[in-house]
């Protein structure tokens, strides 16, 4: 099952990965949380990555690609994968067919998860991450029983430092500018699968399992 996981930020894209993950056991790569584990551990890598990131502007596109198709040489991605957040333009949607058709591999389904981008701003700035096992909540819409707690583990709640409104506003901008280039790319060579990203997070699912009921 391999699997690319399209969508605006604030989509719902991470939710549905971990649930895509969950059920049917592919590793989930999401080019975001490499380069933030790598933020973190204040490699060269996290060290390149951050001045864009923190703008809400793309990594170039030679860091990024170089990182996936390490990723994706892996032995885990023997039984497929679901990329979250790559590609993100035409020229990595490119790249990643070389990488796949180096490795004997090709895509099964492009998920698109269709937002309209007025509800994505409200989405992204109430966004709260838990610290220890990275589940997510809102503000509003799904906020945890306890104040900055999460409920699953107990681990405290952070918000991510590029979900604030101004650089949101800039995110939103330069995805909505490169991500129609992308869907008309994958539409065209017949991967693409449209799903209603305003219904309720298991309704999303629903439909996600019903897509990938053929591949099982
Ligand atoms: P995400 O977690 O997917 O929202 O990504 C957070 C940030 O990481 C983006 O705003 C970019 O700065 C960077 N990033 C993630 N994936 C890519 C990609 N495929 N190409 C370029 N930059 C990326």
């Amino acid at each position: 099952m391999n699997l690319v996981l399209m969508g605006l930020p604030g989509a719902g894209k991470g939710t549905q990965a971990e649930k895509i993950v969950a059920q049917y056991g592919v590793p989930h790569i999401s080019t975001g949380d490499m380069f933030r584990a790598a933020m973190k551990d204040g490699t060269e890598l996290g060290l390149k990555a951050k001045s864009f990131m923190d703008k809400g502007e793309l990594v170039p596109d030679e860091v990024t690609i170089g990182i996936v198709g390490e990723r994706l040489s892996k032995e885990d991605c023997e039984k497929g994968f679901l990329l979250d957040g790559f590609p993100r333009t035409v020229p990595q949607a490119e790249a990643l067919e070389k990488i796949l058709a180096d490795l004997n591999k090709n895509i099964d389904y492009v998920i698109n998860i269709d937002v309209k981008i007025d509800v994505l701003m409200e989405r992204l700035t109430g966004r709260r991450i838990c610290k220890d096992c990275g589940a997510t909540y809102h503000l509003v819409f799904n906020p945890p029983s306890k104040e900055g707690i999460c409920d699953r583990c107990g681990g405290e709640l952070y918000q991510r430092a590029d979900d604030n409104a101004e650089t949101v506003q800039n995110r939103l901008d330069v995805n909505v500018k490169q991500a129609q280039p992308l869907l008309d790319f994958y539409q065209s060579k017949g991967y693409l699968r449209t799903i209603n990203g305003l219904q309720e997070i298991n309704k999303v699912f629903g439909e996600v399992e019903q897509l990938l009921g053929d591949l099982i």
